[in-house]
Order: structure tokens, then sequence, then C-alpha cells
């Protein structure tokens, strides 16, 4: 999954361009910047690559889940509905943005259930998050036919799953907005940065203006602009856009790496009794970063996750014992812990919500491990990890 793994001369010289002229800001400066605007390049790149009307960059992929909410129109009294299992910053937007978070179970996709995302709708309900975890989709279809019919929002966490695709269409362009993130450990990496895609021009308008405070950016003199509503500094800076703008054109080369040693590790495992794979509603479209996979019992699979480390075979996570992408870890947020006080209506709404009722996704991540696929791997190294993951698993196992 990581970008990082190949770094190289061609992130090198985007960043040299930047640093050459000096301007380090993706605004103004026309005269002083030798003509390189590596922010406007990358929404360009990525206009084109994902087949998508308009990309508005911002500093991370929480801001940019944070400039879908407002440009969509989320904000107090409004519920959004999101999965168990994610990262953190899916429900921290939803919070920023005065809205309620309202927590429901995945599948054996690991992504939303969409009969329990279709139980949890409310006259409240404003928006569905779906989030493709580890490089693989939602059910699209069956979410995208419910937001339709409740006519409600949908906007995809596409922040692990970049490349991916369900039915042909690209990830993070199916719903009304979409997000990737481009932080460091993310398949295409700015350092830090994310981005916020949507056909919708006036989302997008708005997007522009929301993430630089809300200047208008009419006119090409910053100081005369206006600022029609409120905005935040969400801005990339021009040296992180020229790093992503050296690794996006490397995506076609990581999603067929990651495939092909995606694919070394799948076969392996297949040859083990009571190995099982996490469902992929187009299987076609995984972007191949993790293959996760089943077993079959909670106990079984935390003493296979504990061989396989300390056989030194790192880049296994059991997700089930993780504070920063399961529920159950997440204190901070079932007790709303805020340095501030935050609206009193969604602190009422967190204290009602039964954070220990999500038997359905327990039983599944309780049972999963999601295996890291390295881009700098030799045909060699790929297969002898695989052989070694497939023994030690065998052997907790039998
Ligand atoms: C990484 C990630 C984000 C946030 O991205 P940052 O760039 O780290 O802020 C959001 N959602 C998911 C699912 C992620 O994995």
């Amino acid at each position: 999954m990581p970008g990082f793994e190949i770094f190289g001369n061609e992130e090198r010289k985007e960043v040299n361009d930047v640093l050459e002229s000096g301007i380090l800001m993706r605004y103004g400066f026309d005269h002083m910047r030798n003509g390189h605007w590596k922010a406007k390049e990358l929404e360009k790149a990525i206009t084109e690559t994902f087949q998508v009307g308009h990309a508005q960059l911002t500093s991370s992929g929480t801001t940019a889940l944070s400039t879908a909410m407002a440009v969509m129109g989320v904000g107090a009294g409004d519920e959004v509905i999101m999965p168990t299992f994610t990262f953190v910053a899916s429900f921290e937007a939803i919070i920023a943005a005065g809205a309620t978070p309202v927590l429901v179970d995945i599948d054996d996709t690991l992504c939303l259930d969409p009969k329990a995302v279709e139980r949890a709708i409310t006259p409240k309900t404003k928006m569905v998050m779906p989030v493709h975890m580890c490089g693989a989709m939602a059910q699209m279809d069956e979410l995208q036919a419910l937001c339709k019919a409740h006519n409600i929002l949908l906007l995809e966490d596409a922040c692990q799953a970049i490349g991916g695709t369900f039915n042909g269409q690209k990830l993070g362009t199916i719903g009304d907005g979409g997000t990737f993130s481009f932080d460091f450990v993310k398949t295409i990496t700015c350092g830090e940065g994310g981005v916020f895609l949507t056909n919708n021009e006036e989302y997008f308008k708005n997007a522009d203006h929301y993430t630089d405070h809300g200047h208008d950016h009419v006119g090409s003199d910053r100081g005369a602009e206006t600022h029609p509503f409120l905005g935040y500094n969400y801005r990339i800076s021009e040296l992180h856009a020229a790093v992503g703008l050296g690794q996006i054109r490397k995506l076609d080369h990581i999603l067929a790496t990651q495939r092909k040693n995606n694919a070394v590790i799948k076969a392996a495992l297949s040859q083990v009794e009571g190995v099982t794979f996490r469902r992929i509603a187009d299987p076609a479209g995984d972007n191949a970063s993790f293959l996760s996979f089943f077993l079959p019992t909670e106990e079984l699979t935390r003493s296979a996750h504990k061989a396989l480390l300390d056989n030194g075979l790192g880049g296994n996570f059991y997700w089930y014992d993780n504070n920063w992408h399961y529920i159950k870890k997440w204190e901070h947020l079932k007790n709303a812990t805020s340095l501030f006080p935050l609206n009193p209506g969604l602190v009422e709404a967190i204290g009602k919500m039964d954070f220990e009722n999500f038997q359905q996704s327990d039983a599944i991540m309780g049972r999963t491990i999601s295996s890291l696929i390295n881009l700098t791997w030799t045909d060699e190294q790929a297969q002898e990890r695989a052989e070694k993951m497939a023994a030690t698993i065998k052997s907790v196992l039998s």
C-alpha cells in the first residue's frame, strides 16, 4: 500500500521545481513561480485519472471529509450513518461539523452492511458515508439505491481505496462526493494531503472557497477577494502537491504490483483449510493494498496473528484490538470526551447510542486479519512470505 516505498527522481524533480521558484503557496505570486502550479496540476491529473468533474486538494484526508460535510450542507442536528470499522477521522469530521455520527454494523465485505444502514435511517439522516476499507469497496449499488429512495446524500470515504473500482466506476466518484487521503502511509502520498472529488459544480466551487478561509478566488489579487461565507485554512502546500504529482503517475504501476503480490499471498492461504476470505463486491475492482481473511474463531485468529508476528511476518493487522480503526476502543467517542463543550444535542445523541450492541461487527472483526501488500517485494520474496504465512497459520489451525 504505501507509495513512499517507491519514492524516486520523479518526486524529487517536482519538489525541486517548487524549491527553485521559492513559492511554496498554491495561490498567488503569479510572476514569481516560474510557471509552476503543482496543486493545480495535481488536481487536473486527478480529474483525468479518475474521470471526475472536479477535484479540490486539501491539507489531509480528514480536512477533505470536513470540506465535504460543509459543502454538502451537513451540520447541527443532522445524522450521518457510518461504519463501525474505519479510521477515527470518519467520526471526527462528522462531529467537527456539529452533526451526529450514527454507527452501524459492517458485514463480511468489511464495509457498511446495507441492511443495517436501512434500519438506521431516521428523518434526521442527511448523509450515508461508506468507507472503502483496506482497498476494497462497499456495496455501492445497494447504498446508492437506499440513498436515492430516501433522498439522502452519499459521501464515499475512499481514503484507503484509491484506484479501486466498483462495476467499472472509480471509487470516490460514485457518490455525491468522495475523498482520498494522501497521508504518509496511503497508496499515493504527498506526506500529508487529501482531496475532495465531486461531479457537482456547486459543491466544487464552494470547496475551493471553503478550504481557503472562504476567499472567493475571483480575480488575481488575493487582497481584493471577498468572503461569501466562513471558511478555514485547509490548503495543501505546493511542496506536498509536488510530491503527489510525482506519485500519481505511478498509480498504474502500484495497482499492478499490489494485485500481483496480493494474488501470490492469496493463492498460498487458499491452500490452508479454515482460511476464508473477505467478500469483495466486485473482485476486479479491489485495489489490492491488503489481503483480508477470516479464521474460524476469535481465539484462533488471535493465536494466528501472534504467531505471524512472532515469526517475523510484520504487516499483518488484527484491527479488532486496534484503537485507530475499530469501535471497541473508541472510548473518547463513546464518552464524547472533548476539550471544549460540544453541542448539547450531539452529546445527548451519543449518550443514547448502544455502543456494546455490535455483535455482527464483533463476530467478523474478531476473526479478521488484514495483510499489507508491499510494493518492493521481489517475486521470490512474495512467494517466500506467502509460504511462510500459510505454514504459520496452518500450524495454528491444526
Ligand atoms: C487515512 C484515512 C482518513 C484520513 O486521512 P488523513 O489524511 O490521515 O487525515 C480518513 N478515512 C480513512 C478510512 C483513512 O484511512
